[in-house]
């Protein structure tokens, strides 16, 4: 039977009234006994439902994002418990990412329609079995609420002493019936409150609250006791600049700000329709004396959950870890998003690319990228082409960057390894080959793609002093991306039992192209450490072992004539390590990862960040900031990192789909004394550890049953072991 929302209708308040959100509302009464009642909702903006005066499910910013030109999610509530004879259900409505404006310069505003609009049915079955439909319509009543101003950027505005008068009857409102499906993503929920850490009294004189943590989310407060009226107003900020004073001019034209008026007496607040970024909240205006203990920040973010854990015995690796585990919570609220913050916070495909890895090792992230992954695919173009950022709300041209729509080969692959979920690979089969599709059909014929629309090597360190892009060669990296795109695309039929030998051709031809392109004289026509990188890791050179070996040998020339640093931006970065520790270097990698001097992991950790920086050089060694235009403190990019900490640190590494069979193959580093690391995965909880004792280190191990595991020891002969727990013990080399 199909849901009964499908004969209900989209309605809306008047359209004059936008700013101003509305509320809608139903009464009825229940004919008999229930025996079950559902509610159905979906919105062209954001909803939040209640019956009877109390709110409906757990959930925030619903629907969620999706590709609204074409798909919109519709959420199911179980409500018997909260009906009574006589009923009432109040709905409100904010703008969310429907109606809110988008970013300025980028693409008109607002992102999809200025006025939102909702639609619900209540399905009550009688004990009789009868079953009563309630739906939105005309006979709906509507209201202007207290929120008289919401933005996902800019904020929210709410008059406490609002009483919402129903004297409207709803409008109906155009939208195909037929976008709306079942949830298909991971509610966003609140995941965890933090209290003040300190009040803060600036230089300037600014009363500003720290909350210890860079986060996504909002602010709830409370007022004891106000006499009715006034105005609060409160901002946010990522950092304080180097004299201490409240920072955000890196929002950009973000407002991020909320604005509230007081009604008599005791009120709690927190925004309904809207999220921050944040670690500081600025009391621009406040109506009574500050009290720490009257204040939360609320993180919000997609209810995945959490299946990896890792720790050491070194602190500063530990901030490192965190920083990347508030990174993606912070980033991963409903779509994966490139910084929570700014006027941005879209779904830049190439961010979530790099990322996807790591994100899937610390969350069970497949049905967050199942739904995302669908987005994608429907926003693809008629010739293959994909855009720049998901849900795509820029201009049509903005598509087709290596390494960002790349994100439609990798992602699903990547979700197949780590989850073995053969349907969703089949499912976006179609999206793979005609990326590649449209590759291939680009001019530079067949095997050597030509575009111009990349972003590079984004923020590499190896350009000119604020520049946006590396000087890696652009086309040598959409090359590199285009081959491994193919191989994942042979590699991905082979796992469906398709035919591959197409694509299996097709990859070797695109490496020769690349190798007569990009290899002049046994070296790169980029000398950049990225460029390398991406030779070496994606297997562009493996055909040939002399020009490998050389590859490797400059790549370690690159880092240490740089003061064994890193140069890479987005491009190269998660590959970094990864390329080193594959070729024998994982003594190399630890130093990059141990290194403190600006750019480094642990540059950003000396200077007290709580979440990954967007630059290497967010804030400069003297306090400075790197620029207002593009400095997100809150990016996840670097943060892939981490997937090098549960694959080399604790070597867990899986050689079949799922972990059904995987590889243990730690490298341990004295520096570090201990490592763990937990990973629930489909095939059951694995363990690696490993800890210094004097000269020997001893390792445990938790393989789950029914997975077998090939155990690599420094010094030992390889191992396969099947489930269990297992100790071993070795001579430190280091
Ligand atoms: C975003 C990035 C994104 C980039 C494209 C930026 O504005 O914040 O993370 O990938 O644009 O280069």
């Amino acid at each position: 039977m199909k849901c009964p929302i499908y004969s209900a209708k989209f309605i809306s308040g008047d359209p004059k009234w936008v700013p101003v959100c509305s509320n809608f509302k139903k009464s009825f009464v229940l004919g008999g006994k229930i025996k079950s009642a559902t509610l159905y909702i979906s919105a062209l903006g954001i909803f939040e439902a209640f019956i009877n005066g109390k709110r409906v499910g757990e959930d925030y910013m619903t629907p969620g994002w999706t590709n609204y030109k074409k798909r919109v999610q519709y959420f199911e509530y179980d409500i018997k418990e909260l009906l009574e004879g006589e009923n009432e259900i109040v709905i409100g409505l904010g703008n969310g990412w429907y109606s809110s404006r988008g970013i300025n310069c980028r693409h008109p505003r607002p992102m999809y329609n200025p006025c939102p609009a909702m639609i619900c049915a209540i399905s009550l079955t009688y004990e009789n079995g009868e079953v009563e439909n309630i739906l939105t319509d005309e006979s709906w009543l509507v209201g202007r609420s207290g929120v008289t101003f919401s933005s996902i950027y800019d904020g929210e505005t709410f008059d406490g002493g609002t009483r919402v008068e129903y004297n409207d009857n709803a409008k109906l409102y155009e939208y195909p019936i037929d976008n709306l499906i079942p949830l298909e993503g991971e509610p966003t929920r609140e995941i965890e409150e933090l209290r003040v850490k300190e009040v803060i009294t600036t230089p300037k004189g600014e009363t500003v609250l720290d909350f210890g943590q860079n986060l996504t989310g909002v602010m709830e407060f409370v007022i004891k006791n106000a006499v009715g009226g006034e105005t609060v107003k409160i901002e946010c900020a990522e950092i304080l600049d180097k004299d201490g004073n409240f920072y955000n001019d890196n929002y950009r034209s973000a407002k991020s700000c909320v604005t509230y008026t007081t009604k008599k007496g005791w009120q709690v607040y927190k925004p309904h329709y809207t999220f921050f970024g944040f670690r500081y909240l600025k009391l621009v205006d406040w109506c009574e004396e500050v009290d720490a203990d009257c204040f939360r920040a609320i993180s919000l973010h997609s209810n995945m959950k959490r299946t990896g854990y890792f720790k050491c015995g070194y602190e500063k690796i530990n901030r490192l870890y965190s920083n990347v585990i508030w990174g993606q919570r912070d980033n991963f609220l409903d779509i994966p998003t490139d910084c929570p913050q700014r006027d941005e916070r879209l779904g830049w495909t190439g961010d979530a690319q790099v990322f996807c890895r790591t994100a899937s090792l610390n969350f069970d992230t497949e049905k967050f990228f199942t739904k995302w992954l669908r987005c994608m695919a429907s926003e693809q173009c008629e010739d293959g082409g994909l855009p720049f950022i998901i849900p795509q709300v820029f201009s049509p041209e903005d598509k087709n960057s290596a390494a960002w729509s790349d994100a439609s080969c990798i992602i699903p692959w990547e979700l197949y390894k780590a989850y073995g979920n053969k349907a969703l690979l089949r499912e976006h089969l179609p999206m793979m080959k005609k990326w590649v599709g449209y590759m291939y059909s680009r001019p530079g014929g067949r095997y050597l793609y030509l575009d111009n629309n990349h972003y590079g090597d984004w923020l590499a360190m190896d350009a000119e002093e604020g520049s946006l892009t590396g000087i890696t060669d652009k086309d040598l990296i959409a090359n590199a991306y285009y081959y491994y795109d193919v191989v994942i695309l042979a590699q991905a039929h082979r796992a469906l039992g398709l035919k591959a030998e197409k694509y299996e051709r097709m990859a070797t031809r695109i490496r020769s192209a690349f190798q007569k392109r990009f290899i002049k004289r046994g070296k790169l026509v980029s000398d950049t450490q990225t460029a390398y990188v991406l030779a070496l890791h994606f297997g562009l050179v493996d055909n040939l072992p002399n020009i490998k070996e050389r590859f490797v040998d400059h790549l370690i020339e690159l880092i240490e004539n740089n003061g064994n640093r890193l140069t890479t931006g987005f491009v190269g970065t998660p590959y970094l390590l990864d390329t080193l520790t594959e070729n024998g270097r994982a003594d190399k990698a630890y130093t990059l990862l141990y290194q403190e001097a600006f750019p480094s992991w642990l540059f950003s950790v000396n200077m007290g960040a709580t979440t990954i920086w967007e630059h290497w050089d967010g804030i400069r060694e003297d306090g400075s900031v790197w620029s207002t235009s593009m400095n997100s403190y809150n990016h996840y990019a670097y943060g892939s990192v981490a997937s090098w900490f549960y694959g080399t640190i604790l070597g867990i590494k899986p050689l079949e789909p799922a972990y059904r069979s995987f590889e243990l193959s730690p490298i341990p580093s004295r520096k570090m004394r201990s490592a763990k690391a937990r990973l629930e995965t489909r095939s059951g909880v694995i363990v690696s550890e490993w800890e210094y004792v004097g000269d020997d280190i001893r390792y445990s191990f938790n393989i789950p049953e029914g997975t077998v595991a090939i155990v690599k020891l420094h010094g030992h002969e390889e191992e396969k072991l099947c489930g269990g727990l297992y100790t071993r013990w070795t001579k430190a080399v280091d």
